[in-house]
């Protein structure tokens, strides 16, 4: 496999170039305090220097060892626990994290690239840190003074990790039905008993203490999701200067043997009368969770991302050396006795679809970061905004970057031809490890009924007019001629998905299985005419400074691909989301 290189450079591009990043963070008076370019910059090379030289070399062991359970324990793979140390110890778990309590207060705009780096590097070390800076996140929002002094600042060090127990065996997508009891204690704390599975580090052996999150229902709680609550549920009890005490009753029963990430623990929770504390209010556990997942979307999105853009280096490489056949048009490579396979159309259509895909997914991530920066430290109508359109773009970011993400491994894959299929070159891993983020933090598919029926027909379509009217405002602010290849398209994208937003608000009402008919088309309309928004903002910039640098030049001509070659996916999704759903439900489950 290519040595992992950080896309330091697209990076900086998208910041500071594409989304203004140092104006952004001067007019937020919070981040003006904390963030400024030279920062930013030191920030993601350092990063970068350890997902290629601590990350990435230990990925492929990883897979080959895996996680291994013995007795209630799980230990992971070698190298890990020494990455681990080395990432802690350089405050990286810290990075997103509430200053108050040892956190370092970045911008979701910087940590979302950090996020990526990570991922390349190795999606199953980076579970173990994101799924900790996403609780955190949770308990420093809706936790009480109490918890957040004695776990936050550990968490944020990394002496400690957290978990995220949602899933029972009866209940993944359904979460309204969970089992797992919370009874009330004399003290203010619960007793907290039932089983979880899947759960991502539920157990290892990287820090001393793991802090579950654990979603549970109160005996007298009302039926379905209403009746949740959260609750952190320490491994270790912690002791009031700190320190570690006795253990809880929590353990863990078993490890799974799964397709990918096998470097990660996925493990069944057994919580046996164990003492928990609540967050948030009674019953708003889902809220509360909420929180965390969100922050978890997007970064599960960015995995998939992450796992294309390793894809497609890889895959650029092998195409480069590779010798087989000749142009079309004639040999190029006369003194070889093949040319490389770069010449043949269909393999630079493969790269470019990456190629595209990636650059546009890692510019639409880097957009929807800015939004919850907005929404997070903005005021009025900035604020509002910003919380608008995260809220509307968190479904699209976790599907569509998955979908097109693991499409790209396999893409990655066949550029190998068979060296693609066989252990040696580490593209199998990388397919295996891609797929997951399809299916874990709410499938793809409750994504595209989160997006369509709970966004979009839940407010009548006035969630989604916020970003119609943002594409819109920038269509009539770029009147240049020579943005006119890209802003005609863009337009003609944008008038097209308005219409189908209104077409199926209509449709929904006449019959509510339109939703569920159209919900996946919908969302992939949504992120292909979301993806040209944001490759003609990159394009824009790159045709003022082209010249300076081939990386204008590469930007300008993958953007003409997108919006040539793949912006046009659309037409189709928008017929068959339009088809209706009656031949879903015509046919009856015999004759499945
Ligand atoms: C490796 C791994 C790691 C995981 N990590 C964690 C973790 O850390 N914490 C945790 O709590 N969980 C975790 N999970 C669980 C994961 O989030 C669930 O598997 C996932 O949410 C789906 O639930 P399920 O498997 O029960 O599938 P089901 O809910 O049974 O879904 C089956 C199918 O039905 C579809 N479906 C279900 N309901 C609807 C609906 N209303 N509308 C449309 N389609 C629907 C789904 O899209 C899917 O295709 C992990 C899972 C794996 C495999």
């Amino acid at each position: 496999m290519a040595d992992y290189r950080v896309p330091l450079k697209d990076m900086g591009f998208l910041l500071f170039d594409v989304f203004k990043a140092e104006a952004m963070w001067q007019q937020l008076p919070t981040l003006a305090e904390r963030v400024d370019r030279e920062t930013a910059e030191a920030i993601l090379q350092e990063c970068a220097k350890i997902a290629e030289q601590e990350i990435a070399p230990i990925s492929r062991q990883g897979d080959e060892v895996g996680v291994s359970f013995n007795d209630g324990k799980v230990t992971t793979a070698p190298g890990y626990k020494e990455a681990f140390k080395t990432y802690a110890e350089g405050g990286w778990t810290a990075l997103g994290g509430d200053p108050e309590y040892g956190g370092m207060g970045m911008p979701k705009m910087l940590t979302a690239q950090h996020e990526e780096m990570l991922c390349s590097g190795d999606i199953s070390f980076a579970l173990y840190p994101v799924l900790t800076a996403g609780a955190a996140l949770s308990l420093a929002k809706h936790g009480s003074e109490e918890l957040k002094n004695l776990y936050l600042t550990r968490m944020y060090s990394g002496e400690w990790s957290a978990s995220m127990c949602l899933t029972e065996s009866h209940a993944g997508s359904d979460l309204g039905i969970i089992r797992t009891k919370a009874i009330p204690q004399e003290d203010g704390s619960y007793s907290i008993t039932g089983n979880k599975i899947f759960i991502t580090g539920g157990e290892h052996d990287l820090t001393e203490n793991i802090i579950h999150l654990v979603l549970a229902k109160l005996p007298d709680a009302p039926a379905g999701p209403k009746g949740i609550s959260l609750f952190l549920v320490p491994k270790f009890h912690v002791n009031n200067d700190g320190s570690l005490g006795e253990r809880n009753q929590v353990h863990c029963g078993s490890i799974e043997h799964k397709m990918g990430i096998h470097a990660s623990a996925t493990c069944v929770m057994n919580f046996d009368g164990a003492k928990g504390y609540l967050i948030g209010d009674l019953n708003r556990g889902l809220a509360c969770m909420f929180t965390m997942m969100n922050f978890e979307r997007i970064g599960v999105g960015i995995q998939g991302l992450s796992a294309a853009s390793r894809s497609y280096q890889n895959a650029l490489e092998y195409a480069k050396e590779r010798l087989q056949g000749r142009a079309l048009t004639g040999a190029k490579n006369t003194d070889k006795e093949a040319d490389s396979i770069m010449v043949h159309g269909d393999v630079r259509r493969m790269l470019l679809n990456m190629k595209a895909m990636n650059e546009g997914s890692r510019a639409l991530s880097t957009y929807i970061a800015m939004q919850l920066d907005y929404a997070t430290y903005g005021e009025g109508e900035l604020q509002a905004k910003g919380d608008a359109l995260s809220t509307l773009m968190t479904p699209l970011a976790k599907a569509f970057f998955t979908d097109l993400g693991f499409e790209n491994t396999v893409t990655g894959q066949q550029i190998f031809g068979g060296h693609g299929f066989i252990r040696e070159w580490g593209q199998e891993q990388l397919v295996r490890d891609a797929r997951i983020t399809q299916i874990y933090e709410g499938t793809n598919g409750i994504q595209a009924m989160d997006l369509l029926a709970r966004k979009v027909v839940g407010s009548q379509g006035k969630l989604m007019q916020v970003f119609i009217d943002e594409v819109n405002d920038y269509i009539k602010a770029t009147p240049a001629e020579n943005m006119q290849e890209f802003i005609a398209p863009l337009a003609d994208a944008l008038n097209d998905f308005s219409e189908l937003t209104q077409y199926l608000l209509t449709k929904s009402k006449e019959n509510i299985n339109e939703i569920g008919a159209a919900a996946n088309d919908y969302l992939h309309v949504f992120g292909y005419t979301a993806m040209a928004f944001v490759w003609a903002k990159m394009a824009e910039v790159a045709l003022e400074k082209q010249g300076s640098d081939d990386f204008y030049q590469a930007k300008i001509k993958t953007a003409r691909y997108y919006f040539t070659r793949l912006l046009p996916r659309r037409l189709s999704l928008i017929a068959s989301a339009k088809s209706g759903s009656d031949t879903l439900f015509d046919i009856d489950d015999e004759l499945f």
